[in-house]
């Protein structure tokens, strides 16, 4: 039997009866979004009565949306731009990282109580682990201040990141990079500091001092695919990992740059998308996703 959504072959126990669970996502727009892909194929490989469904929502309609959550008994749903923010004041319970974050990805129903969850800095966090490197007690230089690198911040400084130097343009987003310094400081014990990108000097001697760089820019996907906020190969360091959360395309042209200079650990966004959307599954589901299968049959 194919399931005809997932086209996934093979028999499929107790897809889509009277028991199915619900998730959504809501978020605005949101059609080419990979998440249904995932988590259904993800449901149907392990044999779970659960299907995931996109919904177009934006803040306008999201407080009935939320109430839908509660109202037909949902299992949770993933929310994603504009809703973010919005979301939190409909939720009754929000996880530290969300708090921290100001922000929420994930919604579990438990009997009519919502919790809100951030799972990008977890899927960071573990697409790293998955590589065999332990954020615990490492220095690291991230840019951006936006959606992914809030998170990223946020769940590394939780998880024992010695010091995470942050460097970002004064743009729209450097009020929220101030606010993500504030709370890593009152939260955890990470050392943690906010520089001007314009200081190329303080940024290159950040990145040569790190064990990890990671770019959490919109550098490096379209319309930027050309550009990198690193172009000299000679500010890395082999030992060191080179993250760019750019899955599209694969590999970047700061990714080059690394690759240029011998850097041995290079790793695009894919890891960290595949685990955010685990970290996911398993606060629904309480199971592990087949992260590998997933990684096989989309990616
Ligand atoms: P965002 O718009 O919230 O933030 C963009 C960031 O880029 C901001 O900090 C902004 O100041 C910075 N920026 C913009 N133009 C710049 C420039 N010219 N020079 C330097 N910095 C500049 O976007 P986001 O949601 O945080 O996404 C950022 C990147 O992360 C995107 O490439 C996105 O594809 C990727 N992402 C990956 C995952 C994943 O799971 N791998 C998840 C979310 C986002």
């Amino acid at each position: 039997m194919t399931n005809k959504i997932t086209g996934v072959n093979g028999p499929i126990t107790g897809w889509l009866d009277g028991h199915t669970y619900l998730i959504g996502l809501m978020a605005y727009p949101i059609r080419h979004s990979m998440s249904p892909t995932m988590h259904n194929n993800a449901f149907a490989k392990l044999g779970l009565n659960y299907t995931y469904l996109c919904f177009e929502v934006g803040n306008d309609k999201l407080k009935g949306a939320v109430d839908a959550i509660r109202t037909l008994d949902m299992r949770g749903s993933n929310v994603s731009m504009p809703n973010k923010k919005e979301v939190i004041q409909y939720l009754d319970k929000l996880s530290p990282a969300a708090k921290m974050c100001d922000a929420v990805n994930t919604i579990v129903n438990d009997h009519g109580v919502l919790t809100g969850y951030t799972t990008d800095g977890i899927g960071f966090v573990q697409s790293l682990k998955d590589e065999g490197f332990d954020i615990k007690g490492k220095i690291m230089t991230l840019t951006g201040a936006g959606g992914a690198a809030t998170p990223i911040a946020v769940q590394s400084a939780l998880d024992g990141a010695k010091e995470i130097r942050m460097f970002n343009i004064r743009d729209k987003n450097w009020p929220q990079a101030e606010k993500t310094v504030k709370t890593i400081r009152e939260n955890t014990d990470c050392k943690v500091s906010l520089t001007e990108l314009s200081d190329q000097e303080a940024f290159k001697q950040s990145i040569g001092e790190s064990d990890i760089y990671c770019d959490a820019t919109s550098i490096g996907m379209k319309p930027f695919e050309d550009k990198t906020l690193v172009s000299d190969p000679s500010w890395f360091h082999q030992d060191m990992v080179v993250f760019d959360t750019v899955y599209s395309p694969r590999t970047t042209k700061l990714m080059r740059v690394a690759q240029e200079a011998g850097v041995k650990h290079v790793y695009d966004g894919i890891g960290m998308m595949i685990d955010q959307g685990a970290a996911s599954f398993k606060l629904w589901t309480g199971k592990e996703m087949p992260t590998d299968y997933i990684r096989e049959i989309i990616f």
